[in-house]
């Protein structure tokens, strides 16, 4: 049974939207949670699905175990409400791919519009993912500028989003999925590789990753965060 077809007395308001942010987070950073407070509320999302990528299938596989990259997730949003930290793809085997993640969201939710949020390097990519097009029958799409990443959609995405469009935000929560839209948020140069190598130079992370991950770092996570040939920051 669906936990909320919308069809129960009362449920209407447990009918909107609901945002999915996927990444690897290696580790989460201030970018990523910006990137989901600023959307969620910008969107009108109820909630905002965080979900680290157990074994990414567009890159190798990072060093640090899902496990403790999902540790991070949970502690930047313990006291977030509306964002949750989801290990849905950790319960699976295989690659992580996002077209079955969403898939596994549609059978709890029929009705309910999905948001799957992208940044710009992720849209770049997004025409080599697993069944790309039919994402977008299971979810609407929103790509977020990042900075040093312009937009550069492959022309088959462009030509499968021609016409879908969402031109306002309501049109979002108006059907499950199917559209699309650019959204613009503060810019925060932030990304994971920064992160590692200045770990990697024993230079200071604050400001950048969440206290709360920053104070849970063993020397372990820092040596497999650190492992691979990603330079040292200058
Ligand atoms: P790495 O440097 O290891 O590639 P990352 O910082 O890009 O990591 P991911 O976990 O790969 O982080 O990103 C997950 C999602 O978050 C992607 O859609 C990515 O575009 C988006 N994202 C990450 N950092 C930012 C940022 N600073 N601004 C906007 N979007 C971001």
């Amino acid at each position: 049974m669906a936990a909320d077809d919308g069809h129960r007395p009362g449920a209407a308001a447990l009918n909107t939207a609901l945002g999915i942010f996927g990444g690897t987070f290696a580790p989460l950073h201030n970018g990523h949670l910006r990137l989901a407070l600023e959307l969620k509320e910008r969107l009108g999302l109820a909630l905002v699905h965080v979900i680290p990528s157990a074994q990414p299938p567009h890159r190798d596989r990072p060093q640090v175990s899902a496990e403790r990259r999902m540790d991070w997730v949970r502690l930047a949003l313990q006291h977030e409400p509306s964002l949750v930290a989801d290990d849905r793809e950790l319960r699976r085997s295989g690659p992580s791919y996002t077209y079955d993640t969403l898939a596994s969201l549609r059978d709890e939710h029929p009705t309910r519009p999905l948001v799957l949020l992208l940044g710009d390097d992720a849209a770049n990519q997004f025409h080599t993912w697993h069944r790309w097009r039919e994402i977008s029958d299971l979810a609407h799409l929103v790509f977020v500028e990042r900075p040093y990443e312009p937009p550069a959609p492959a022309p088959e995405l462009v030509a499968h989003l021609r016409g879908r469009r969402a031109a306002q935000i309501d049109q979002l929560h108006m059907q499950p999925a199917g559209l699309w839209l650019s959204a613009h948020i503060p810019p925060l140069a932030i990304s994971s590789t920064r992160v590692r190598r200045l770990l990697k130079a024993g230079r200071s992370v604050r400001g950048l990753v969440p206290e709360s991950v920053i104070a849970s770092f063993t020397h372990k996570d820092i040596s497999l965060l650190t492992h691979d040939e990603e330079p040292a920051i200058d």
